[in-house]
């Protein structure tokens, strides 16, 4: 059976944590080093007491980061400080930045060819940063950089399914442009099995799937951001990443990625993963008249966050 080699970076945060449970769990995953600048020690004593395959290995503060890196063949990353209420994903932005810049150093240093799933926010800026990073490095290939975008999917299909009356298990809804606010857009003309919603159902959809992360900011009151939906998802999507890199055929999930799907040089859509990382991004397919105007607003936004990723690396 092949065995990857994937790494946390940002291992003992709400995101990090249930992350690496989650993917010491995976069967496709041989060795998990966990990475940050604190408590890896406990969680890697902790997780490494699960009788499942991956070996794990912690790795504690920048000086042990090339070592956490080295040989890896996909490495996540959550590391960043999470979203306070009143906080907009834009707010996090110098702080995470500056972290996922550092990171990305390390991966073009010690891990050039692995697939990297940027989870830290606003991701909408962090992989046009990671971009940059690669860029100056020498070793961007777009294949392999992807924004994890799927809690908006996991969302999608959770809050669709519960006005269709369905089990969310056999709901689909694409969701496409970016990973915050507006520009969030769920498709839900393409949502599979084929239904019709109200006018009133797509509003509500619409809106409760852009503000999700807002939701569960408010419930936690205080005590953090969505970390075990995100998790989860983030879970969902490196397994996709690993069964496309063991050759698996017709792994497609929505991710923020390098694109010319649109005008701008990063959109979230359908893309088709394989040995290589991104194999094809796939086209948007049809959009009524409401998801138009979605988009025009939707990438309006995005317009200005990939151009402040971008200009914060080459500034
Ligand atoms: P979230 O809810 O998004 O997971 P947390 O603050 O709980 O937010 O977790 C973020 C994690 O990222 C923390 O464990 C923090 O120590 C870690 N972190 C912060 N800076 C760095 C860094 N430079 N490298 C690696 N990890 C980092």
């Amino acid at each position: 059976a092949p065995g990857f080699k994937v790494a946390i970076l940002g291992a003992s945060g709400g995101i990090g944590q249930p992350l690496a449970l989650l993917m010491k769990m995976n069967p496709l995953v041989s060795v998990l080093h966990l990475y940050d600048v604190v408590n890896t020690p406990g969680v890697t004593a902790d997780i490494s007491h699960m009788n499942t395959g991956a070996v794990v290995r912690g790795f504690l503060g920048q000086p042990q980061l090339e070592n956490a890196l080295t040989g890896m063949d996909l490495v996540i990353i959550p590391a960043g400080v999470p979203r306070k209420p009143g906080m907009t994903r834009d707010d996090l932005f110098n702080i995470n930045a500056g972290i996922v810049r550092t990171l990305c150093e390390g991966i073009a240093k010690c891990c050039p060819n692995a697939i990297v799933n940027v989870i830290s926010n606003p991701v909408n800026s962090t992989v046009p940063i990671a971009a940059e990073v690669f860029k100056k490095a020498g070793t961007y290939d777009p294949k392999r950089l992807l924004g994890v975008t799927t809690l908006d999917v996991v969302r999608a299909n959770t809050f669709v399914a519960e006005v269709l009356g369905l089990d969310p298990r056999d709901v689909n809804v694409p969701v496409i442009g970016g990973h915050a606010g507006v520009t969030i857009l769920p498709l839900l003309s393409q949502v599979n099995p084929p239904c019709s919603f109200t006018s009133e159902e797509i509003s509500y959809l619409t809106t409760r799937i852009q503000n999700g992360g807002t939701e569960v900011v408010e419930a936690k009151a205080g005590a953090g951001s969505a970390t075990l939906s995100m998790a989860y998802a983030a879970s969902k999507f490196a397994d996709a990443c690993l069964r496309g890199l063991r050759g698996d055929a017709g792994i497609v999930e929505c991710s923020f990625v390098a694109s010319q799907v649109t005008e701008l040089p990063f959109f979230a859509s359908k893309v088709r993963l394989g040995r290589c990382g991104i194999e094809e991004i796939l086209s948007l397919g049809p959009l009524n008249e409401f998801e138009r105007a979605g988009l025009e607003k939707a990438k309006k936004e995005l317009a200005e966050s990939i151009q402040k990723g971008v200009a914060f690396i080459n500034k």
